[in-house]
């Protein structure tokens, strides 16, 4: 899923000078599952934004509307007839389709967001995938040493680590000595052997903007095309 948390409200605030209508937009998925965004935050957020208008005799008029996923279009009718701004609280990608599909709103961000993980515990998501494009997880125990190791290491540790803590903080574990022991307790030390090569960057970030093509969703959506034309 993707991780996003909240901004702070005096930035929220800050981005508001001169709006009157203010939407404050849920998304129930990921962003509601990592505790940013749901439909339980964005009432917080417009009460928390009435209470301010109250207090500072803003006028402000406050709406919130929670959408099943803001990334897809087709979950968005609920957006029709919103004026003036909203506050995104979905991830950076809903927030675009959301401008992009609602071009006379003024849409602001009201989460950062930040990777793509899973919880590790109440409250607390780790950064697991950095969409590389080119997945080696079957060498590496499933364990990613491009987003969970600090330095992207493919093949073996830096020797930086102290008792299995990577050398940036404490906090952190080291990857490669999980990934080590994890092949260990599977029996599959050999994999270590296989020498992964410089990865090819371009199905990365690195490569400018990705495009994904499902050949077959792609190709009945051009017949469907066809048999209206005809
Ligand atoms: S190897 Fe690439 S695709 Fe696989 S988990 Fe890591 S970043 Fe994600
Ligand atoms: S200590 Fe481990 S996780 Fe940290 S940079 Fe070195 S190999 Fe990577």
């Amino acid at each position: 899923m993707i991780i996003a948390e909240r901004k702070p409200l005096s930035e929220l605030l800050g981005m508001l000078e001169g709006a009157k209508d203010i939407t404050v937009l849920g998304c129930r998925s990921c962003t509601a599952i990592c505790l940013a965004g749901g439909e339980k935050e964005a009432k917080e957020l417009s009460e928390a934004l009435s209470l301010h208008s109250e207090l500072q005799g803003k006028g402000w008029r406050v709406a919130t509307i929670t959408v099943e996923r803001a990334c897809e279009k087709e979950f968005l009718s609920p957006l029709e007839g919103s004026v003036g701004t909203l506050i995104s609280l979905a991830c950076g990608v809903g927030a675009q389709v959301v401008q992009a599909m609602c071009p006379e709103l003024h849409v602001l961000p009201g989460v950062n967001t930040t990777s793509m993980g899973a919880p590790e515990g109440m409250g607390v998501f780790l950064e697991q995938c950095a969409g590389c494009g080119d997945c080696i997880l079957h060498l590496t125990a499933g364990i990613c040493p491009i987003a969970r190791c600090a330095k992207s290491l493919l093949n073996g540790p830096c020797g930086g680590s102290q008792d299995g803590r990577c050398e940036i903080s404490p906090d952190t574990p080291c990857a490669w000595e999980q990934i080590v022991r994890s092949l260990e307790a599977r029996g599959r030390l050999d994999l270590l052997e296989a020498n992964i090569p410089p990865k090819d960057w371009r199905s990365s970030r690195s490569g400018g903007p990705r495009r994904t093509v499902n050949a077959e969703a792609s190709a009945g959506e051009q017949q469907k095309a066809w048999r209206e034309e005809g």
